[in-house]
């Protein structure tokens, strides 16, 4: 993010170019590649087609944000996105390895090393501290606990909560409590950050503080995907997938 990328050789560095004003972002590695993914969920007698045939590639600090109506497929595909779940039929690459056939045992190792996932309900250990459930990933990263403790306390300070490190979830905000559970997702530098409706459980105001802490992320160089219905969170992301019934109605990219 520092660096400009620059396209003068040595022997031209006397009479440099004017700097090329950029208003898009060269696409880094890829880290998602999903091709004709389909869903079917068996209930009894029926089955729902969750997902019909969709294909998505992300690449490396790519900000993407998933709309779609109720029941179209969001969570189905981000459960397949963050390694939770694997698809009926179709391919899905995570940083080049073929995760569609992986076992529970292997698809929990790549989301513990590298998926940060933020939920609508936030999902921290209740009795534990902002602290304790930051250092969580790094534990069973199998990190040492000095170790764990430092990384933990750098990014608790990283969103804003350096001084709420010894309390509870039911001692902080619901802002608070998302921002610990942005912390805990970032904490093991994941190749991604999947959320899921962040700001559902939000008041507007500080949904839109969390939308800027998730812009600060992504200007660092993190790859985001979240999940939403609101109009207002999506305009945040650079790219728009729009679901429905179970398929991509458009993949467009913004600002
Ligand atoms: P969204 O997140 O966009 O609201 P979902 O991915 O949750 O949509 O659901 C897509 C469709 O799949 C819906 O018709 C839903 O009822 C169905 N579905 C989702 N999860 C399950 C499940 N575990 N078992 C059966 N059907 C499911
Ligand atoms: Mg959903």
């Amino acid at each position: 993010m520092s660096s400009p990328s620059t396209f003068a050789s040595p022997e031209h560095t006397g009479h440099a170019p004017a700097p090329i004003k950029r208003d898009y972002r060269e696409p880094g590695p890829l880290v998602i590649e999903i091709e004709n993914v389909t869903k079917l969920y068996k209930m009894g007698e029926e089955i729902v087609h969750a997902l019909l045939g969709v294909s998505i590639r992300v690449h490396r600090n790519e900000y993407l944000a998933v709309m779609g109506p109720s029941g179209s497929g969001k969570s189905t595909l981000m459960n397949m996105l963050g390694c939770l779940d694997t698809p009926t039929s179709g391919k899905y690459h995570f940083t080049g390895k073929d995760v569609s056939g992986m076992s529970d045992d292997e698809l929990a190792d790549i989301r513990n090393r590298e998926i940060g996932f933020v939920f609508q309900t936030f999902n921290l250990l209740p009795r534990s501290s902002s602290l304790q459930n930051v250092e969580l990933p790094l534990v069973y990263a199998g990190l040492p606990p000095a170790q764990r403790r430092e990384k933990a306390i750098q990014t608790l300070r990283d969103v804003g909560l350096g001084e709420r490190m010894s309390h509870k979830p039911n001692e902080l905000s619901g802002g608070q409590r998302q921002r610990v559970a942005i912390a805990r997702a970032l904490v093991n530098n994941p190749s991604i950050i999947l959320a899921d409706e962040p700001t559902g459980n939000l008041d507007s105001k500080t949904g839109e503080e969390i939308m800027q802490l998730l812009e600060v992320l992504y200007e660092k160089g993190n790859t985001i995907i979240v999940v939403t219905h609101e109009e207002d969170i999506a305009r945040h992301a650079r790219r728009i997938v729009r679901l429905r019934d179970g398929l991509i109605e458009s993949d467009t990219r913004q600002h």
